[in-house]
């Protein structure tokens, strides 16, 4: 990481020069102390592993079935697409829509656009397109709404459970590690790292 380069305060627009900033430090804002910026230990190696393992997650919660329903002698199983395809044939395509944008479809493209940021900087090579692909995924990003799906599924299994058996799926855990997944590599991605191979190679 460069260790001497021009920052603003994204609270008060103060501009700051941040001078040798060790592995694992913080600089703070000396007006309102906010953090300016915080170089993370192996930022991208991490980063790179927890973005793979979401996307094994985001795999399995796809092609497992998220839920199973027991009663009496009526059996049935259902993945993720499966309950898309149960609300979109029940007339209820809006709300398939949504689910299919909000659970399926943006985490995806959020996993990949992540990953076409890290590998080329694992790789010590400038990102392709990165300012178009680093404004698409803060664009999307407010519309994975995972955590509100899941929600919604646990208020179904509360009700569920009273009337029939239900028996989770491999794909509702992969869902839930994936939320996790999602959460951490938030909180590891040092985008400022990719901002610097963008201006160090033009
Ligand atoms: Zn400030």
């Amino acid at each position: 990481m460069q260790t001497d380069f021009l920052v603003a305060c994204h609270e008060c627009d103060l501009l700051h020069r941040i001078v040798g900033l060790p592995e694992g430090g913080t600089g703070i804002c000396s007006r309102c102390g906010a953090v300016l910026v915080s170089h993370k230990r192996n930022s991208i190696d991490r980063s790179l592993a927890l973005t793979i393992t979401g996307l094994i997650l985001f795999i399995m919660a796809n092609v497992y079935p998220l839920l199973a329903i027991k009663s009496g002698s009526l059996f049935k199983a259902t993945t993720l697409m499966g309950s898309v395809e149960v609300l979109y044939s029940t007339g209820m395509w809006q709300v398939a829509l949504l689910v299919f944008l909000t659970a399926i479809l943006i985490p995806f493209l959020d996993l990949v656009s992540r990953l076409c940021i890290l590998i080329p900087l694992k790789m010590n090579k400038k990102p392709w397109k990165l300012p178009f692909i680093m404004s698409f995924s803060q664009s999307i990003n407010p519309w994975g709404m995972m955590e509100v799906f899941m929600l919604g599924i646990l208020v179904s299994v509360v009700k569920l459970v009273k009337m029939m058996k239900v028996i989770p799926g491999i794909s509702l855990f992969a869902f839930v590690l994936l939320i996790l997944v999602l959460a951490a590599i938030a909180t590891s991605f040092d985008t400022h790292l990719a901002w610097e191979k963008e201006e160090g190679e033009r």
